[in-house]
Order: structure tokens, then C-alpha cells, then sequence
């Protein structure tokens, strides 16, 4: 694995204790030699996340859509910039560059990122590692409504079980990503069933 890619909040109002793990969670990335690729935001838990890996002298590469960096929202402080046309664009080649999808906390925008992580794994698009950063019990009502989709039979109990893995802590997120659930072809043959 040479590179991760982590999803978060852009926003600077959340409480300190999101904002240290997001830090935290990039020294240790940076400490293991990994890139970060994410959004490219200079601004809440992404700026967190991007000082964390550049403390430790780590590489991070940001990929933000045009209508952003005109906005001035990208981090000046990110080794690389990919300049995309939409969002679209920037969340395929975020997911195809990365080895593996990391969710910290954060809104509708982190949310739709995570779930489209999701849904392509589902589909048997890609098979990688899946982490969701369940810091301060933030996750709890998503993982709550996941499992009703399984109550309901929306969604599948293998996907719930195998696709993703949530830790409580920065500190877990590369041991579960190394122990990620073998996810392979027999398992996109779930998508239909
Ligand atoms: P949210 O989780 O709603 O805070 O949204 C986080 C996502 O929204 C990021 O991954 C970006 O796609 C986008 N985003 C929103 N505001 C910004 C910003 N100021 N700079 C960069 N990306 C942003």
C-alpha cells in the first residue's frame, strides 16, 4: 500500500477532540511513509488531516475541482495539486488512486463520498480496504441505519459485515486496513443476488 485516501469535514466549527484525531491521524500515515491524496481543503479536518502527514515530512496530494481553487478553497501547503473540471471527476480519481478509503467524521459532503466508497465496493468495482473513523461515537447513527437496512433487507449482511470496518481510535485505522476482509469475485456476485 503506498497511498491513502481520507475523507472529512471541511468544516473549522466542529469541537477539538474530531480535530486532534483528524491531526493525529495524519502524523501516523506520515509516520508509516504513506501518501495522503484527499480533497485538497485548507480548512477543517482536511487541513488537519494534510498538517499531521506534512509534519512528519510526508507527502500529500490534493485533487480539487477548478471551481474551488478559483474560490481559493485548496491548501496551499499540499506537496501535489490535481486540478479537475467537476466532482465527479475528482472523486473517481481520488478512489481509482488510492489503496485504500479512510472516513473521518463530517457532513453530507464526507457522507457521499463514503457511501459512493460503498456502494462501488458493492457493485464489485474496486476491493479496497474500507475504514470508518468512529470517532466520539460519530458514526453511530449511520452504522444504526445500516443495520436497519439489513433488518429490512435492503442491504445484504455480508455487506454490512465484510465491506467496511469501523475502529474508535487513529491509531486503529492502518492494523484494520492490513486485516481488511478479503473482498474478491465471489463476493460481486452478491451484488445481484
Ligand atoms: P463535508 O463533509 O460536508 O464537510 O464536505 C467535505 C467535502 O466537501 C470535501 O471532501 C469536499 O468534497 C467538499 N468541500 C466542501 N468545502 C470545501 C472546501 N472549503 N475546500 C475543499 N473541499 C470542500
Amino acid at each position: 500500500m503506498k497511498r491513502i485516501a481520507i475523507y472529512c469535514s471541511a468544516s473549522d466549527s466542529i469541537p477539538e477532540i474530531y480535530r486532534s484525531a483528524a491531526y493525529r491521524l495524519g502524523v501516523l500515515v506520515g509516520e508509516a511513509r504513506l501518501e495522503l491524496i484527499y480533497g485538497d481543503g485548507g480548512i477543517g479536518l482536511m487541513a488537519q488531516v494534510a498538517d499531521g502527514v506534512l509534519s512528519t515530512g510526508g507527502t500529500v496530494t490534493g485533487v480539487i475541482p477548478r471551481f474551488m481553487v478559483d474560490r481559493g478553497w485548496h491548501n496551499p501547503k499540499s506537496t501535489n495539486r490535481i486540478v479537475t473540471e467537476t466532482m465527479h471527476e475528482r472523486k473517481a480519481y481520488i478512489a481509482r488512486e488510492a489503496d485504500a478509503m479512510v472516513a473521518l467524521p463530517g457532513g453530507v459532503g464526507t457522507f457521499e463520498e463514503l457511501l459512493e466508497c460503498l456502494t462501488w465496493k458493492q457493485l464489485g468495482l474496486h476491493n479496497k480496504p474500507i475504514v470508518i473513523v468512529n470517532i466520539n461515537g460519530y458514526y453511530d447513527h449511520l452504522l444504526a441505519a445500516l443495520d436497519h437496512m439489513v433488518e429490512e433487507h435492503f442491504m445484504q449482511p455480508l455487506h454490512r459485515d465484510a465491506m467496511f470496518q469501523v475502529v474508535s481510535t487513529p491509531e486503529e485505522v492502518l492494523p484494520a486496513i492490513a486485516r481488511a476482509p478479503h473482498w474478491g469475485k465471489e463476493e460481486q456476485e452478491h451484488a445481484r443476488s
